[in-house]
């Protein structure tokens, strides 16, 4: 039986990740930090059948130690601080979780057992102001956030400790992708949980920043096959991960009132909020997959419009369900 162990297994793509590693009949085991209130609602209902150690990618010696306790053959690095907005208020933290943390790991494995298979959770926001349309694996880079820069130096300290060290290590890159399990700070989420609250009376408006950004929004539970196909692959590399189309910030709101039934979206919005605004904006993200699916033979299965029902309704459904 493999083993994975999965750090950030509580955030969105750790629990898919962690159902999709189950289903393959893996032993899987979720690296947590310590928190005075317990966390776990996203893994709930798979906690029986993972094994969570305690460990903080802050840590260096927390990771060795996960590591001898797991022994793993294959590591997903999904932990991070991941929202771009609070990397601008905690830039220093952010590249000790986001940046400086995959070096710990990395030498973690390198240390307890360089045989270990490695996965970096890279982001599309590496791209930022972007210098090529569509973005691929050889566009060049341009972080716009400090949250951008410090997956810059994860993505670039993955690539030297597989040249250096010869660790089979992957840097995914993935553009942005949602679920019913996003964090409400994320526009999506955001903007899915507030119609479903509008639609049923609980709250009259929602304040939101810029919405002309354009983002290619693909579906959490599609993305995390590619991570584990990376894995799998007989050689170590580099992939994007999208949808290869985009939409803006406003489309998903028009969308996401349209599925609960509300045309005049408008008369709910209230735009250009200036504590929804960034000091600096990634304008136009759209990513080319085409090597995923050659290599990996992996695409994407949830549509734009598929995945604005999904996230709406399931909000509806939850807050139906609350106080
Ligand atoms: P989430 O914010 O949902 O999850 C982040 C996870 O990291 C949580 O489990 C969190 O634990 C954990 N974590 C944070 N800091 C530490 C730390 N110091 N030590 C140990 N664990 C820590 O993110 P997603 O699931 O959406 O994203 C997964 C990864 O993919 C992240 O690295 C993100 O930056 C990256 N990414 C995501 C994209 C997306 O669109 N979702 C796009 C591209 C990249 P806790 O529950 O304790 O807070
Ligand atoms: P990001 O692409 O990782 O930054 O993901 P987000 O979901 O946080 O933001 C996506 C886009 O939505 C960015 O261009 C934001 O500037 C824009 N946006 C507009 N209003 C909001 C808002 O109220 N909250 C968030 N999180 N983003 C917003």
């Amino acid at each position: 039986m493999k083993k994975a162990l999965i750090t950030g297994i509580t955030g969105q793509d750790g629990s898919y990740l962690a159902e999709f590693l189950l289903g393959k009949g893996y032993k899987v085991y979720g690296l947590t930090r310590r928190t005075s209130t317990v966390n776990n609602e996203r893994i709930a209902h798979i906690q029986d059948r993972v094994t969570l150690v305690q460990g903080d990618l802050l840590d260096q010696s927390s990771l060795s130690s996960a590591l001898m306790e797991a022994a793993p053959d294959e590591v997903y690095n999904l932990a991070a601080q991941s929202f771009v907005k609070t990397s601008w208020n905690q830039p220093v933290l952010t590249g000790e979780f986001t940046a400086l943390g995959v070096t710990r790991m990395l030498e973690a494995i390198r240390v307890v057992n360089p045989k270990i298979k490695f996965y970096q959770a890279s982001s599309s926001e590496m791209f930022g102001k972007v210098t090529e349309t569509p973005q691929k694996e050889t566009t060049r880079f341009h972080p716009r956030s400090p949250y951008g820069v410090a997956k810059v130096y994860g993505h670039y300290i993955t690539v030297n400790y597989r040249e250096s060290f010869g660790i089979f290590a992957c840097s995914g890159i993935l553009f942005n992708h949602e679920s019913p399990r996003r964090g409400l700070e994320f526009v999506t989420r955001k903007i899915s949980n507030a119609v479903a609250r509008i639609y049923l009376g609980k709250q009259k408006k929602i304040e939101l920043g810029d919405l002309r950004p354009k983002r290619d929004w693909g579906f959490a539970g599609d993305y995390v096959e590619a991570i584990w196909l990376m894995l799998q692959h007989e050689k170590a590399d580099d992939y994007v991960i999208a949808t290869g189309r985009n939409h803006s910030v406003e489309e998903f709101v028009k969308l996401a009132f349209n599925v609960a039934g509300i045309s005049n979206w408008k008369d709910y919005v209230l735009a250009n909020k200036p504590e929804h605004m960034r000091p600096a904006e990634v304008d136009f993200l759209i990513g080319d997959y085409s090597k995923a699916k050659k290599v990996l033979g992996w695409k994407p299965k949830t549509s734009f419009e598929q995945l604005v029902e999904m996230i709406v309704k399931k909000d509806i459904e939850m807050e139906r369900g609350s106080k």
